[in-house]
């Protein structure tokens, strides 16, 4: 049973031996040495900020009702998670009055009708509209149906290609190795109203595992509510070279109270939502991360440079750094690495980190420092500022409500997994090894309803 870590108030240091570990005795709890609420931990003397356990649990529990639950076709008692629990077996229990099959849960024996997926006459031409960007609110005209209805059929669209993408994500579980790349951006609506979002991609094929915002449905705490502060995102500085630009981010990074507090500048939730710090979704992103990859596998997560998602990165795989199964790298996209970094690195910033040089830019080793020789191999690394570009023509600015938003990011990352093609016609699950073929959005519906009324009958065991 996988299990997700419950503090984060700890050593975030590679090297020292406390990294991951709560409760040492060599920590001072509550130190405001540097200015800011930290720990201190006198083995490493290092001083990482403190972190609102109880806000990260919050958004990880939201994270995984979001894009692992609920499962079509199973006990709703029971409602085991995609990727995460075991389906139960069940057997069969006559009809119902309109002739749908009732069975009963092997599990929890309760009883219930067994709610098959089915593609509604509207879906294909909703999900057709969304592939191509029309606003939501033509779609509903041109369909002659009222909003309710069209977010209705919006969620349960979301709702199948979440179970049968997932579904098939499982094979990426595989392999011996998974290469992850994280990157966040700002979503920004009309009237300020906006969140932060970030996102996981396979690094190999740039198939889009993960992606998760900071908008809370229920209130955030004092201490995780986010609070409007000036704009202290690092800029990407493309103008200057790539060692200057480098040390500008660094020293943006020195520039703020802490070196995890990374502000969006004036933002306001959408309707019904709480913004919380970004730093505390990175918490929760890289555990609900760890759903994708077995305890044997090999993890290398590639990371935007930014000490929030390094630190949160670093609890995602704590004790597979000291196993020496996990490593951590920042990334920086920039066109000229290849030629004005040297081959054998060059010492930036104030933490000495050691960049290289590389085709799409430059990279740090976070962990195993020199270890790594170049070149460095990230077949996809543009691929979550692309997925970001794509998301951005399909969710309309106009939106105002956070409740539909959910179900069209997931639209979103099915239709860039499954339905957009590279410049060779291949789609990111085409790379990932997952289908054949790159699919047009019919057949995507088309293979979803195929495969998750064939789950249900192919489940029939145990009459
Ligand atoms: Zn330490
Ligand atoms: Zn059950």
């Amino acid at each position: 049973m996988l299990e997700f870590r419950r503090s984060f108030n700890c050593c975030k240091s590679f090297g020292c031996s406390n990294l991951g570990r709560v409760n040492s005795p060599d920590y001072t709890h509550d130190s405001y040495h540097l200015g800011f609420r930290a720990l201190h931990c006198q083995r490493c003397g290092s001083y990482p900020p403190w972190v609102d356990d109880a806000s990260v649990s919050q958004l990880l529990s939201q994270l995984l009702n979001q894009h692992f639950q609920p499962r079509v076709n199973t006990c709703p008692n029971c409602a085991p998670r995609l990727l995460i629990d075991q389906n139960p077996d069940f057997q069969h229990y006559g009809r119902t009055g309109a002739g749908n099959p009732r069975v009963r849960c092997k599990s929890c024996h309760k009883v219930y009708t067994l709610g098959r997926w089915t593609v509604n006459e509207h879906m294909p031409a909703i999900l057709l509209a969304l592939a191509s960007a029309t606003p939501p609110l033509q779609t509903m005209q041109q369909l002659e149906i009222a909003p309710k209805i069209y977010y209705q059929l919006l969620n349960r669209l979301a709702q199948g290609l979440r179970s049968w993408s997932r579904e098939q994500e499982l094979k990426l579980k595989q392999r011996p190795v998974q290469r992850l790349l994280s990157e966040s951006q700002v979503l920004k609506f009309c009237g300020n109203r906006g969140l932060w979002t970030l996102a996981s991609a396979d690094a190999d094929s740039g198939y889009i595992l993960l992606h998760s915002h900071n908008a809370s449905h229920q209130p955030m705490s004092v201490e995780g509510v986010y609070q409007s502060k000036p704009d202290s995102r690092l800029a990407q500085f493309d103008e200057l070279s790539i060692l200057q630009a480098l040390r500008q981010r660094y020293d943006q990074t020195m520039q703020r109270s802490h070196f995890e507090e990374l502000n969006l500048g004036e933002l306001q939730s959408l309707r019904c939502g709480y913004l919380a710090k970004p730093a505390l979704l990175a918490y929760a992103h890289f555990q609900a991360l760890r759903v994708f990859s077995d305890s044997h596998q090999h993890i290398h997560h590639y990371l935007e440079q930014e000490s929030c998602i390094r630190g949160a990165a670093l609890m995602g795989c704590a004790e597979r750094i000291h196993t020496k199964l996990a490593e951590v790298f920042y990334i920086i996209r920039h066109q000229q690495g290849e030629t004005a970094i040297p081959p054998e690195g060059h010492n930036v910033g104030w933490w000495n980190d050691r960049w290289y040089p590389d085709e799409f830019g430059a990279y740090c080793p976070i962990t195993s420092r020199h270890h790594y020789t170049h070149p460095f191999k990230l077949a996809a690394a543009r691929a979550c500022e692309d997925f970001f570009s794509y998301v951005r023509q399909q969710v309309p600015t106009q939106l105002k409500s956070l409740a539909p938003l959910e179900s069209l990011f997931e639209v979103a990352r099915c239709l860039f997994n499954y339905c957009h093609s590279d410049n060779l016609g291949q789609s990111p699950a085409m790379r990932a090894g997952l289908v054949s073929e790159c699919l047009t959005p019919e057949q995507l519906l088309n293979t979803v309803a195929a495969a998750l009324a064939g789950e249900e009958a192919g489940s029939k065991k145990g009459d």
